[in-house]
């Protein structure tokens, strides 16, 4: 059964050692994330599925990790001391991709290394749930829809599966947002984030699943969370849910939304 989920956004400046000077432009989403740290503890996962854009390996296929241990580290933003270690529930992530192979276009791949779009989440959701299990997936260019279906697939085995699963999707919004962002300025930024939330909150599925892909793209959004967010979607769509947005900043010029959907 599902018993908990969420969008949070990945920015490595989460993470102390890395943020330093910057956290506290990022209070707002730290706070948000220790709450749902505490809901997550409270809902007793056995397995968390994460979802991540920046898994090296994408393009045609999604593709969920093989690899038995699984680690985080943020060496490469230069924090040379926080080291993560999971257990990959690989029964899991196989049980998926031999159940929809025949729909989807999905490879295994094994890298022990996890990305920073899975590492930052991780690292600020399971501080007091070192024995959670992972299942590391990553989404494809397919188009909105599949994602949608894609998420829907993978409920179906967590339905039949005996474990308490949280979902995960981990993607920032708009890398659009201000004259000083990373992708520069577009005034669709604003319209896509503040869009999204709208939607989110009044959980209108259907309508971000039929956004225009050239709104999404021209909003800076097609390479972060919009996919992300389209799979955790197709997982929780049938069920019921409470949606909850906890925070919303966006310092960098980059779109931080953590929002709890949760479940009735
Ligand atoms: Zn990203």
């Amino acid at each position: 059964m599902i018993t908990f989920a969420c969008f949070v956004p990945h920015s490595p400046l989460l993470i102390p050692e890395i943020g330093r000077d910057n956290l506290d432009k990022l209070s707002k989403t730290r706070e948000a994330y220790q709450h749902l740290a505490y809901e997550l503890y409270a809902a007793k996962p056995d397995v968390i599925i994460i979802v991540s854009p920046h898994i090296d390996l994408r393009e045609e296929s999604f593709v969920i990790n093989q690899q038995p241990q699984l680690k985080v580290n943020f060496k490469k933003f230069g924090d040379l001391v926080t080291n993560l270690e999971f257990e990959n529930d690989l029964g899991f992530g196989y049980q998926i991709k031999e159940s929809i192979e025949t729909s989807f276009p999905v490879i295994l791949f094994a890298q022990e290394e996890l990305d920073y779009g899975s590492g930052v989440p991780l690292y600020h959701l399971t501080k007091n749930l070192p024995k959670v299990k992972i299942v590391s997936i990553g989404y494809s260019n397919q188009d909105n829809q599949t994602h949608l279906d894609f998420g829907r697939a993978i409920k179906e085995q967590i339905n039949k599966s005996n474990k308490r699963v949280a979902v995960v999707a981990s993607g920032d919004l708009s890398h659009r947002l201000h004259k000083d962002s990373p992708g520069g300025y577009s005034p669709a930024g604003q319209d896509f984030d503040q869009t999204i939330i709208k939607l989110l909150n009044e959980k209108k599925v259907d309508e971000i699943v039929s956004l225009d892909s050239k709104f999404v793209e021209e909003a800076g959004a097609d390479q972060c969370g919009f996919r992300s967010l389209l799979i955790l979607l197709g997982i929780i769509k049938s069920i019921n849910y409470r949606s909850e947005q906890l925070s919303y900043e966006s310092p960098f010029g980059i779109g931080y939304l953590v929002q709890n959907f949760e479940i009735q």
